[in-house]
C-alpha cells in the first residue's frame, strides 16, 4: 500500500520500508543552555497552546451540532488559522511544533471515533456519580473526547520532522551536538549508544521529564533478521496468560515478577499529587484560577513529573529485560488475542491495566521474536483458553471469574486458574506448528 505501480511513494498514505528495513528509537539525555530551554519551554508552551485552541474550537462545533454520540465528524482546521490569532505565536519557533499539535488533534480524534464512535457518549464513573445529584456534565465530561492538556499532565514535548537533513548528530571538539531546526547551535547530547550507521534520522522529539531534557529520535535503518527457527521442540514453546496483578502467568507456572518499586512509586506519586494539591491551593492564582508564581508550587510540579517519569522509564526496563529474556530463551511465544479496551472496560480495571503495560509487552515480544527468527502465536480470539482443561481437553461452560482453582469434572484435574490457561494457550501453539510443519516431533492427530 501507498505505493504506485513504479514502487513509488504516493504522497499522503503511509510510506512502506524497503524489504530487511527496521525503524527503531533512541533516547538520549540532552543538556540544553538556560537559553535554550527557554526557547523550548516557550516551544512546548506554544505547541500546547494550539492544541488546546483545536479543542476548544472542537467543543464549540460539538456544542453547535448538539453532539449526542456516535462518530465525531469535524473538519480539523489548518494550524495557521489559530497562529495568526495570537501575535506570540510567531515563526520563532519550527512550523512543526504547530503542525505536531494539529498531527496529536488529529490522532485524538481517530482514536475516539475508533473506541466510542460505535457508542453512545459515555461518563466516567465519578461524574455519573455527580449525575445523580443533578450535576449537568459538560463535553469535558466526555469519556474519550480531546480533553485540554493541562500544564500539570500537559505534555511538555514537540516532534519535529527530517526535511533535508535539518535533524543530524555532530561532534565539535570533541562534544556530540543534537542539531534540530531553530537551533543550529546545537544542543549537547550524551550518546550513550551509536545510531546505527546506515540510519536515515525520521524525526526527533525533544522533551522534558521532570527536570531533565530528552531527545527521542526515529531512525531507520536495514537490520538483519534471524533466519526462523524451522523445528520447535515443545520445551521450547512458553505461552503466556495475561494476568491483572502480575503481568502474566507461563505456561511453567511462573509469574512475571513484577517488580515492588512499582508499588512504592505509585505510593511516593500518590503523597507527591496530595502535596501537588495542596500546594495549589495556597498559592495566588491568576483570573483563570492558576497558580501564579508560587515556588513551593513550582518545585513541587516537578517533583511530581519526575516521579512519573521515572515510574514509566523502570516499567519499560522492566517490560524489555522481561521480553528480551523470553525471546532469547524460547523458539515460540504464544499470547492469547486480548482486546485490552473491552477487557478494560467489563472488569472495570481500566487504570491498572494500563499500568502494567500488557499491550506494550505484547508489542515488544512481538518484534523481538521477528528480528531473532522466533515464532510468535496469537490464540484466536474466539479460543477458550480459560475454560478448557489442559489435561484433558473438557470444556466447562460455566467458569466463575471467583473460581481461582480450575477443577475439571471430567478428569479430576485441579490446577491454577492462569497456569491452567497457559497451558491450554501453549497446546494451542504446539497444534499451530504442528499443522505448518514447524514442530520438531510432530503430534498425531
Ligand atoms: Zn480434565
Amino acid at each position: 500500500m501507498g505505493t504506485d505501480k513504479k514502487g513509488s511513494h504516493i504522497k499522503g498514505t503511509k510510506k512502506q520500508l524497503p524489504g530487511g528495513w527496521v525503524t527503531g528509537a533512541f533516547r538520549f539525555a540532552i543538556f540544553p543552555t538556560d537559553e535554550q530551554k527557554q526557547r523550548l519551554e516557550m516551544a512546548f508552551g506554544c505547541e500546547r497552546k494550539i492544541y488546546n485552541e483545536y479543542v476548544a474550537g472542537l467543543y464549540e462545533h460539538l456544542e453547535a451540532v448538539s453532539f449526542s454520540g456516535g462518530f465525531l465528524t469535524y473538519k480539523v482546521p489548518n494550524y495557521t488559522t489559530i497562529t495568526e490569532r495570537f501575535d506570540y505565536l510567531d515563526r520563532s519557533n519550527d512550523s512543526f511544533v504547530y503542525n505536531d499539535a494539529k498531527i496529536r488533534f488529529q490522532a485524538a480524534i481517530k482514536k475516539y471515533n475508533e473506541t466510542y464512535g460505535k457508542r453512545p457518549l459515555q461518563y466516567k464513573k465519578s461524574v455519573r456519580q455527580k449525575m445523580k445529584d443533578g450535576y449537568a456534565p459538560s463535553l469535558q465530561d466526555v469519556k474519550g473526547l480531546p480533553k485540554f492538556h493541562s500544564k500539570k499532565q500537559g505534555r511538555f514535548s514537540y516532534t519535529t520532522n527530517q526535511t533535508n537533513g535539518n535533524i543530524r548528530i555532530e561532534s565539535r571538539d570533541g562534544v556530540t551536538f543534537l542539531r534540530i531546526p531553530k537551533f543550529p547551535e546545537g544542543i549537547p547530547v550524551r550518546l550513550h549508544r551509536e545510531l546505527p550507521a546506515d540510519g536515515l534520522i525520521k524525526k526527533a522529539t525533544i522533551k522534558r521529564e521532570g527536570d531533565r531534557y530528552i531527545v527521542a529520535i526515529s531512525v531507520d535503518y536495514p537490520f538483519e533478521k534471524l533466519q526462523l527457527v524451522e523445528k520447535v521442540a515443545t520445551s521450547k514453546i512458553t505461552a503466556l496468560d495475561y494476568s491483572q496483578s502480575d503481568l502474566y502467568m507461563d505456561s511453567e507456572g511462573q509469574k512475571a515478577e513484577y517488580p515492588r518499586f512499582h508499588r512504592l512509586i505509585e505510593k511516593r506519586q500518590r503523597r507527591q499529587n496530595k502535596s501537588l494539591a495542596r500546594k495549589k491551593e495556597r498559592a495566588p492564582k491568576d483570573k483563570d484560577g492558576n497558580p501564579i508564581d508560587s515556588k513551593n508550587y513550582q518545585k513541587a510540579l516537578k517533583n511530581y513529573q519526575k516521579t512519573m517519569a521515572k515510574a514509566v522509564n523502570q516499567r519499560n526496563d522492566f517490560l524489555h529485560k522481561k521480553s528480551n529474556q523470553i525471546t532469547n530463551d524460547y523458539d515460540a511465544i504464544v499470547v492469547e488475542d486480548l482486546d485490552l479496551t473491552n477487557l478494560a472496560q467489563c472488569l472495570r480495571l481500566g487504570k491498572k491495566l494500563h499500568d502494567n503495560g500488557f499491550g506494550l509487552f505484547r508489542n515488544m515480544l512481538k518484534y523481538k521474536a521477528e528480528r531473532k527468527g522466533k515464532h510468535y502465536i496469537v490464540a484466536d480470539r474466539f479460543f477458550p483458553s480459560s475454560k478448557l482443561c489442559s489435561a484433558c481437553g473438557t470444556k466447562k461452560e460455566n467458569l466463575r471469574l471467583s473460581e481461582r482453582t480450575y477443577a475439571c469434572a471430567h478428569c479430576q484435574a485441579m490446577i491454577d486458574r492462569d497456569h491452567n490457561a497457559a497451558l491450554n494457550l501453549k497446546n494451542y501453539g504446539i497444534r499451530t506448528l504442528s499443522d505448518l510443519g514447524f514442530l520438531a516431533a510432530p503430534v498425531s492427530s
